[in-house]
C-alpha cells in the first residue's frame, strides 16, 4: 500500500504538535505539508519544537494546495480557518479529518451537500478520545431508560467555543432515544442568568472553564432513588491521537461525510 499523504493545518498548536508526532512515527503516514499563517515558505524546522523536520509550511490553503499533492488533511485550527480549509480540501478532492470544533449547524450541513456531490469522504470529530466516544455511546444507552440527565464540561479556559461540541453531540445522541421532557420544576427560576446551564431540548448542559484541565465530561442521569454517572476525562492531548489515527485510516476509504467517531467505532 502507498503512503498515505497528509497535511495538518495548526501544527504550532497544542493538538496539531501530537499530530504532526502521530504522522512523523506512523509508517505509512507521510508528512507533506503544513499549514501555519505565521511561518509561510519556511519548514517546519524553523517552528520552535520541530527538529529537522523540512516538510516546507505555508501560510494559506490555497497555495498548498496549488503545489502539494496529498490525500488527507488533518485540521487542529479555528472554528472559521478550519471551516475554509475543510471546504476547500474538499474542493481539491482532498479528504478532510477535522478536530477543530465550533462548526455551526449551517456549516456541517454545507460541508455534508458537497461531499454528497463530489462522492468524497470527510470526516468531523469534536472528540477524538476513543474514551469519550465511548461515554458518549453508554450515555445514549443510559437516555433510553433515565430521562433526566445533566451535561457537565469541563475544560481548560482557553477553551473558544461553549458548550464543547462532544457536549452538545452527547446531547443529541441522547435526545434520539430520550423521551422528551423539560427538565426540573416547571415554575424553576433563575435568580442569576444562566444558573441552570444552556438547555437543549429540556436538557441542561453546563460548561466550566479552568486552567489545570484538558476535557472532561460527565453525564449524571436522575431518577427516583438513584443518579448514575458516566464521566470520561483526558489527561493530556496524546489521549486523541489514536482516535485522528482512525479517522485518517478510516477517510481515505470513505466517500461520505461522518459527523462524529461514534460512527465509525462499532
Ligand atoms: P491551539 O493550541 O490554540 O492551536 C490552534 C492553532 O491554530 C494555533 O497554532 C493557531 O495559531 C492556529 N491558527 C489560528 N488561526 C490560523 C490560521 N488562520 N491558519 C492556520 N493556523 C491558524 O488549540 P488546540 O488545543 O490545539 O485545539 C485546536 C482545535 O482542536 C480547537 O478547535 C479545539 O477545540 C479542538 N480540539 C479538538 C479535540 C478533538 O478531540 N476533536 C481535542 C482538543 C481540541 P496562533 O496560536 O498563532 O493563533
Amino acid at each position: 500500500m502507498s503512503d498515505i499523504k497528509v497535511i495538518i493545518a495548526g501544527p504550532r498548536g497544542r493538538m496539531g504538535r501530537e499530530a504532526v508526532q502521530l504522522v512523523e512515527r506512523t509508517e505509512n503516514y507521510q508528512l507533506v505539508a503544513a499549514i501555519d499563517y505565521k511561518y509561510d515558505g519556511k519548514l517546519l524546522q524553523d517552528v520552535d519544537g520541530f527538529g529537522s523536520s523540512e516538510v516546507p509550511v505555508y501560510g494559506d490553503i490555497e497555495k498548498c494546495l496549488a503545489l502539494v499533492e496529498a490525500d488527507v488533511l488533518i485540521d487542529l485550527t479555528t472554528p472559521e480557518i478550519g471551516m475554509h480549509h475543510t471546504k476547500t480540501a474538499l474542493l481539491h478532492g482532498i479528504r478532510p479529518v477535522v478536530g477543530t470544533t465550533g462548526f455551526s449547524k449551517e456549516d456541517l450541513a454545507e460541508l455534508q451537500s458537497i461531499c454528497e456531490e463530489k462522492e468524497i469522504g470527510c470526516i468531523i470529530a469534536p472528540n477524538f478520545a476513543i474514551g469519550a466516544v465511548l461515554m458518549m455511546k453508554f450515555s445514549q444507552l443510559a437516555g433510553k431508560y433515565f430521562h433526566d440527565v445533566e451535561i457537565i464540561e469541563l475544560h481548560h479556559d482557553q477553551k473558544l467555543d461553549a458548550p464543547s461540541g462532544t457536549a452538545v453531540k452527547t446531547a443529541q445522541m441522547i435526545s434520539a432515544v430520550r423521551e422528551q421532557k423539560i427538565q426540573g420544576h416547571p415554575n424553576e427560576k433563575e435568580t442569576i442568568q444562566g444558573a441552570r446551564g444552556a438547555d437543549f431540548e429540556g436538557m441542561h448542559i453546563h460548561s466550566v472553564r479552568l486552567p489545570g484541565l484538558i476535557a472532561h465530561q460527565q453525564v449524571m442521569f436522575g431518577s427516583d432513588g438513584q443518579t448514575l454517572t458516566i464521566r470520561h476525562d483526558s489527561y493530556n492531548r496524546a489521549s486523541f491521537m489514536s482516535g485522528v489515527k482512525l479517522a485518517v485510516d478510516t477517510v481515505v476509504k470513505l466517500d461520505t461525510f461522518v459527523y462524529g467517531l461514534e460512527n465509525i467505532i462499532e
